[in-house]
């Protein structure tokens, strides 16, 4: 039986009928950038995250740049610094370095592999501006305490909820609870666009005013520029149209892959294998991406060798994600010090595949192939 990593036709063919006439109408319309398509969906997924006369989401053309709209609408610049950590997707640093801010890596909690809120007060400094933690996995970061911090230093909170839109903490969505979230709609996310795309949410109607102008080159009115450090992010109206049509299916998928994850941790917990789950704070409320587990000092094989074993079987094991940033060379320079949690995390990482389709069958298959490997 073959378990690919995820196969995103599956979502294309489920909503084929209605994703093709949403397409086919953005197409003919004839206003493919910046038109009422965008607007809709900027307006329903608003409507899903918060309530009425709440908070305002910005369309953008990636979670990369939904990263750096948010934190350029904070204010942060040229040599400002931003604590955030090293266990996560390099966009999540690129986003920081691309704006000359420079990235300062926290520790992660040694059970949750999130930010651990009681390594960040040794990392504040007079530049420190903002808090950038990631809900890695569909899992949320402890906001509560990251938010006291934040508050108590005067510093923003910026959530990188690229990999867990639907996630909530103490019942507010994931990416509403700080000052802005930064979501990523590629492809292979919980609210997948068929392309490129992003939104920042943000609180303040000064800031919402700010990414409006920063997606498009800065002008408020047309040719005529009121900030010079605009770029040209925009979510097109194709891509709108399609996350429109995904938007009302997406708790259904994240609820069954809530069941999927559920069944994978109960098996794996039953057979004993030498692996470790990842823990859940109280107040959260997982939207699971990927199904990471991390290999037990006792497994009796390597992770490559792990990996070979259950490619060998059919089933595809990725990592997300291997090295941590400080110790990859673009971010050489922002090496301060090994953080031995987040490295231990980097080095024994594995990601099983998940999907809101996978068969129970599947899962059994992929869980007795890990205990063959490892209980050897
Ligand atoms: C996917 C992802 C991003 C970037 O999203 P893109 O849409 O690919 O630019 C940022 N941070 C994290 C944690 C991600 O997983």
């Amino acid at each position: 039986m073959k378990v690919p990593f995820l196969d995103l036709s599956v979502q294309y063919y489920e909503l084929q009928k209605d994703i093709d006439t949403a397409m086919r109408e953005a197409s003919e319309s004839g206003w493919y950038i910046l038109g009422k398509r965008c607007e809709n969906f900027e307006r329903e997924f608003k409507a899903y995250l918060v309530r009425e006369q709440e908070g305002y989401v910005v369309g953008c053309n990636s979670g990369t740049d939904a990263l750096v709209l948010a934190l350029r609408a904070a204010g942060i610049g040229p040599g400002d610094e931003v604590i955030t950590v090293a266990n996560t997707a390099i966009p999540t640093i690129t986003a920081i370095c691309s704006i000359g801010a420079v990235p300062v890596f926290c520790e992660i909690a040694e059970d949750t592999w999130l930010m651990d809120p009681d390594h960040i007060l040794p990392l504040i400094s007079s530049k420190t501006k903002a808090v950038l933690p990631v809900h890695l996995y569909g899992n949320v970061a402890q906001m509560t305490e990251i938010g006291r911090v934040a508050k108590e230093h005067g510093l923003k909170v910026i959530e990188d909820v690229a990999q867990a839109c639907g996630a909530r903490w103490d019942g507010h969505q994931a990416g509403t609870v700080g000052d802005f979230g930064a979501f990523s709609f590629y492809p292979s996310k919980n609210l997948g666009a068929m392309g490129d795309g992003g939104a920042v949410f943000c609180r303040s109607q000064k800031d919402y005013e700010t990414l409006v102008m920063l997606r498009n080159y800065g002008q408020k009115d047309r040719y005529n520029a009121s900030l010079a450090m605009g770029i040209n992010s925009r979510l097109d109206e194709i891509q709108a149209a399609v996350l429109s049509v995904k938007l009302k299916y997406m708790d259904k998928w994240n609820k069954r892959k809530g069941e999927v994850v559920e069944k994978y941790r109960n098996l794996l917990q039953r057979t004993r294998a030498p692996l470790l789950l990842q823990e859940i704070y109280d107040a959260a409320e997982p939207a699971w991406h990927l199904m990471a587990v991390r290999l037990a000092a006792g497994a009796g094989l390597s992770r490559s060798e792990f990996i070979e074993f259950m490619d060998s079987r059919g089933i595809q094991v990725l990592i997300h994600y291997p090295y941590p940033a400080y110790r990859q060379a673009a971010f050489k320079e922002y090496f301060r010090s090994e953080l031995p949690e987040t490295r231990a995390h980097c080095e024994s990482v594995v990601s099983f595949p998940l999907g809101h389709y996978l068969k129970d069958e599947a899962i059994e298959v992929v869980c007795s192939s890990t205990t063959e490997s490892l209980c050897r």
